[in-house]
């Protein structure tokens, strides 16, 4: 008998769920939208309902239901599936998820960091397949990060574990949502990227970015790559600018860490030919030669399945429970 789990992504707008084979493949999709819910009770029932639905149309298809693994923002204790609070959603201050979605929906459920989840699903199934050791980080509005180390997520006591985003990288750079002050993600962050290329063309450097300001379009990470696709300088020269300041930061968790593998996803990641290459480089300039050598940057392969196949991952990959002190000995 095959057999699949339901995969939950929460995110601070919307959920998307999945029904997933055992081989990381998306049979069903799943989605709606959490303001449509508010509060706790009414996003709990709505949650339950939509997981029940899955399950019993994997069933129909004849697969065993393994269960349901639930990847949320946010600091999450592993153990005791309880959430902290999600960011953005009102009504969730320090709820246990696990028992109250296990309640309801018959399933054995697993829950833990979206980034986590993101890691560990491409481990398994994405572009770190093959790879005990791999670092991922997915580079968006903030930078989330997850650690496999030996084959399983490394969470730490706390559950904190693989906040690569607020690696301080300059003491007195500018202030990071998390209170400190020039955390990477202050620099690769989407927000930061748009400043610094706003700032430069407020200096009057030329860039045709000017001339399609003007023209009414919006000044986004996608459209830089398409100047610098063009060549133009700004453009060129802020993406180097960027990608070695995070090859930077990721030739030092390759010393400590030394991964086989670092997966690159989300947006600015996905403008690869500014992006990989100048990783890759400034990783064998500053890494120790053995420890890059035996490292590759691979870009993400789970696209925007991404969340919900790591979620059911959770579910594969059958992390005991026991892991409250994120020992790694068995
Ligand atoms: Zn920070």
């Amino acid at each position: 008998m095959k057999t699949a789990a339901i995969g939950v992504d929460i995110g601070g707008t919307g959920v998307k769920l999945a029904l997933v084979s055992s081989s990381g493949r998306v049979l069903t999709r799943d989605t709606f939208a959490t303001r449509d819910h508010a509060g706790r009770e009414a996003l709990l029932a709505e949650l339950s309902r939509r997981i029940r639905g899955l399950a019993d149309e994997g069933r129909r298809r004849g697969m065993r239901i393994a269960g349901a693994g639930v990847g949320a923002p946010g600091p999450i204790d592993v153990e005791r599936g309880f959430v902290y609070f999600f960011p953005n959603i009102p009504g969730w201050k320090n709820a246990p998820i696990r028992s109250l979605l296990e309640r309801r929906t018959g399933l054995p459920v697993r829950v833990d960091n979206d980034a986590n989840a993101m890691a560990l699903g491409e481990s398994i199934f994405g572009a770190g397949r093959g790879a005990r050791n791999l670092i991922a980080l997915t580079l968006g509005t903030g930078i989330g990060g997850g650690i496999v180390m030996d084959g399983r997520l490394f969470h730490g006591p706390a559950y904190s574990a693989a906040e690569i985003g607020h690696i301080v990288i300059n003491e007195n750079g500018p202030k990071c949502g998390c209170g400190n002050r020039g955390c990477i993600e202050t620099y690769v962050g989407n927000g930061h990227f748009v400043r610094a290329v706003r700032e430069r063309l407020a200096r009057g450097e030329k860039s045709i970015l000017s001339r399609w300001v003007r023209e009414g379009r919006e000044l986004t990470p996608l459209l830089v790559a398409r100047a610098a696709d063009r060549g133009d300088r700004l453009a060129v020269d802020q993406w180097r600018i960027t990608a070695t300041r995070l090859g930077t930061v990721l030739a030092g968790l390759v010393n400590v860490l030394n991964p086989e593998r670092i997966v690159l996803g989300g947006g600015i990641a996905l403008n690869r030919k500014h992006i990989f290459p100048v990783v890759t480089q400034v990783l064998r300039e500053k890494a120790f030669p053995i420890a890059a050598r035996s490292v590759r940057v691979v870009p993400a392969a789970l696209g925007t399945d991404a969340g919900t196949v790591g979620a059911a991952a959770l579910v594969f990959a059958s992390v005991p429970r026991s892991g409250k002190t994120g020992r790694r000995d068995s």
